[in-house]
């Protein structure tokens, strides 16, 4: 893969190292001599062949709608427990129409809850860099990624979502995933990815693979709010986020 300079202005962003440009290492070799420079080696494509579960079909109170109808919807959902205790119910955002990366994450936290918007803080802005630096963005022209919550209401107290209430939420994902028609889901956050692959493991074993979600290629990555809190984990983000780009272009 190679990178352009505003792909690079953004790795620099997350903390992660590539090979100087031409034009930026004539300028190092004119002023002193040039760092080791360490890359990482891409990490391999692993194609998941255990059954993933399926994906949910929309139920009939939710077909038909178009984006702004099922999000109006999604504001006066009373299908399960969690609508007793948000402030608004976050139905996501992004391109409106046909997008190339669906974004699915873990609930909404408090931030969320009160803007009413996923990513309303500073895990959003992160997360928006890692996606332009990979070639998608969820704001503005020529979006092409939507950013939804695996639920779309928060959980209280920050607990995880219960079976019963992500089931019932699965109809909001399914009427989405028709609208949208997807090419990729990139699972956001462990909650979020034990959900699309149906396997209760830890984070870092359901990454570095391609998983199946309803017929659409799934990749796993870190949670914007841990990268910011564990920069380390950056240079695993950008790996997650190259085996999504590979994998779409090759789909
Ligand atoms: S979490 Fe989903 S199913 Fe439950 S009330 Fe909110 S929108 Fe409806």
């Amino acid at each position: 893969m190679t990178w352009d300079e505003r792909q690079r202005a953004m790795l620099a962003e997350m903390g992660h190292r590539l090979p100087p440009s031409a034009a930026a290492a004539q300028a190092i070799e004119a002023e002193s001599e040039p760092e080791p420079i360490v890359v990482a080696a891409p990490p391999p494509v692993v194609v998941r062949v255990a059954a993933p579960p399926p994906a949910p079909a929309a139920p009939s109170s939710f077909s038909g709608l178009d984006l702004p109808a099922l999000r109006e919807a999604v504001s006066t959902c009373r299908a399960c427990g969690l609508c007793e205790q948000r402030r608004s119910a976050v139905f996501g955002g992004g391109a409106l129409q046909r997008v190339q990366w669906l974004v699915v994450t873990d609930p909404p936290d408090g931030t969320d809850d009160a803007a009413g918007e996923p990513f309303a803080g500073e895990a959003g802005r992160l997360l928006d860099r890692m996606l332009l630096a990979a070639g998608q963005r969820r704001a503005g022209d020529g979006a092409t990624a939507f950013v939804t919550p695996i639920v779309n209401c928060r959980p209280p107290r920050g607990r995880a979502p219960q079976v019963i209430e992500l089931d019932a939420c699965d109809a909001v994902l399914a009427r989405q995933v028709e609208l949208l028609q997807p090419r990729l889901v990139l699972a956001v956050g462990l909650q979020a990815a034990r959900r699309l692959t149906g396997l209760a493991e830890p984070l870092g074993r359901l990454r570095g693979r391609v998983h199946s979600w309803g017929g659409l290629p799934l990749v796993v990555t870190y949670h914007p709010a841990y990268l910011l809190r564990s920069a380390a984990d950056k240079a695993g983000a950008w790996d997650d986020l190259c085996l999504a780009r590979r994998t779409m272009q090759s789909s």
